[in-house]
């Protein structure tokens, strides 16, 4: 058996067990693939659902709700143990405990860690209340008490707003002038915030925390804030402390071609620590995407991919973003700007075009264009000549062509298509739970689950026969006819 050949055979040890290398592992053996395979993963546990953890934090969802499905026996998961170097030439990798294990191929899905700000009085972090929602042990739910989410980027807003409906008492506490201003121009930022305040959540804008204290955090003008729970979300960055331990190219995350190999032949390199041209950082579906991708090439068939352009949903009600932050901030002197502004509705749309396609945007309050403008935006089609029409999801023609074809991808996280949910249905799942043990949709990030509910019903009203269908409005879910 060959130790190297990227053909289905070779021996592949991995680095790291979060999402993307479970995917990677599950797809390797779809693809055919036959050689042993090692997992590696620093955390004590199996791996589980990260882009969840939220759920588990608020409340909403027990630990064990977030496990991904057991791996094949017949690879080897090694769980607890962290791997501190990679020997490129030699072909192996060590082990915190000092014990060498060889590699065949390798692949590095050490994930990201959390940029953590200087506080004073937080010492080790370990200070009382303070955590890191990164993980399950940080992620575990919010006892009763006010709470202080540092860092308001789009993962502490969604922390601030989850934990506010929940019924906590929260300050989101960001140094930025709105709630995700890299992600946000300012009026979508406002809407943002009153969301926010909706939610009984308190924004502490243009503020930053500067030290811990039991039971309180001071910030930077010297007021107090009491904190029974601070929460840091102050960012993520690519985890490459392996990846420089080889001495693989870094920048902003392990550099990687089309077919996400290092300059090394034998290493790989996937995920959220990999740095592949075009990919957003940080995204479930690029995770799993690259993950299908390399199963493919390492099984000998061909793995190229390209970039998908994804829309970001936060948990956020009626909040979508389109395209890298900077064309919104800086956009070009050619582009075209849409702006709808409607404030007092809480409706803001902003779209920026080039040469007639969507090359960035942000959508708040529009539910109805959200599914028809993401669709023009994924598939880098034409925008059509009435631009407010479209915001609003009043153009009829583009309306009907936002009723979902069967090939449509609802849960993009497991590649459920419309047309597998429809068949689930037809062989007997009625629900949602019975939906997702059938087809997996919605126990990704979650996001598709109101598209998939509403699958369910249109499904359910067309057994009912037109005459009751008559009487039911169609469902419009997010701007989306199912
Ligand atoms: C709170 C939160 C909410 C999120 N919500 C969303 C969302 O709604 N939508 C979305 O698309 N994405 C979301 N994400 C991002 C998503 O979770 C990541 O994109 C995804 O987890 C990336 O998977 P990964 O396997 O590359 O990395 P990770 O999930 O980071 O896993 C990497 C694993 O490798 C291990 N590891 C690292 N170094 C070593 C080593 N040297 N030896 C052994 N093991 C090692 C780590 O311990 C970790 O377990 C969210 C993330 C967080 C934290």
């Amino acid at each position: 058996m060959s130790a190297t050949a990227a053909d289905g055979t070779s021996a592949v040890t991995v680095i790291g067990y979060g999402p993307a290398a479970h995917r990677l592992v599950q797809r390797l053996r779809h693809h055919g693939h036959r050689g042993p395979v090692t997992v590696f993963g620093a955390e004590p546990r199996p791996a589980y659902q990260r882009a969840q953890l939220l759920s588990v934090l608020d409340g909403t969802l027990p630990a064990e709700a977030l496990a991904l499905a057991p791996l094949p026996e017949d690879v080897q998961v090694r769980t607890g143990i962290r791997i501190t170097a990679v020997d490129p030439r030699r072909r192996l990798v060590r082990s915190e405990d000092g014990a060498e294990h060889p590699y065949g191929i390798l692949v590095l899905a050490t994930g990201s860690r959390p940029v953590l700000p200087r506080l004073a009085g937080a010492g080790d972090r370990r200070a009382p209340g303070l955590r890191v929602p990164y993980t399950l042990p940080g992620a575990r739910p919010v006892a009763k008490g006010p709470v202080v989410v540092v860092g308001g980027g789009l993962r502490g807003t969604e922390t601030a707003y989850a934990l506010g409906r929940a019924g906590h008492d929260v300050t989101l506490v960001h140094p930025g002038g709105h709630p995700m201003h890299r992600l946000l121009d300012g009026r979508a930022g406002a809407l943002v915030a009153a969301t926010l305040r909706e939610a009984g959540v308190v924004p502490e804008t243009g503020r930053r925390v500067v030290a811990v204290e039991p039971g309180k955090v001071v910030l930077d003008d010297g007021r107090l804030l009491a904190a029974g729970t601070s929460l840091l979300c102050t960012g993520t960055a690519p985890d490459t402390a392996l990846a420089r331990t080889a001495r693989l190219a870094v920048r902003h995350g392990v550099v990687v071609d089309d077919r996400l190999r290092t300059r090394d032949p034998h290493i790989y390199a996937l995920g959220d620590c990999a740095r592949a041209a075009g990919r957003d950082h940080g995204t479930l579906e690029s995770a799993w995407d690259e993950a299908d991708a390399l199963a493919r090439t390492l099984c000998g068939a061909d793995g190229s991919r390209r970039a998908a352009r994804h829309v970001v949903r936060p948990r956020l009600p009626a909040l979508a973003v389109l395209g890298p932050p900077d064309a919104l901030h800086a956009p070009g002197g050619q582009d075209e700007h849409v702006v709808l502004s409607d404030p007092a509705r809480g409706r803001y749309g902003r779209l920026v075009l080039r040469e007639g396609r969507v090359r960035a945007g942000v959508l708040v309050g529009l539910d109805r264009a959200v599914a028809t403008v993401g669709r023009l935006y994924t598939e880098d089609r034409p925008v059509p000549p009435d631009r407010l029409a479209l915001l609003l999801g009043t153009d009829t023609e583009y309306a009907n062509s936002s009723v979902l074809p069967d090939t449509a991808v609802v849960c993009q996280c497991n590649h459920v298509t419309k047309k597998d949910l429809r068949q689930a249905w037809r062989q007997g799942a009625r629900d949602l739970p019975a939906i997702a043990a059938a087809t997996r949709a919605t126990t990704g990030c979650g996001t598709c689950t109101e598209v998939v509910r509403r699958i369910c019903e249109t499904a359910a009203a067309s057994c009912r026969g037109p005459a009751m269908n008559a009487a039911v409005a169609p469902p419009v879910v997010k701007g989306l006819r199912t």
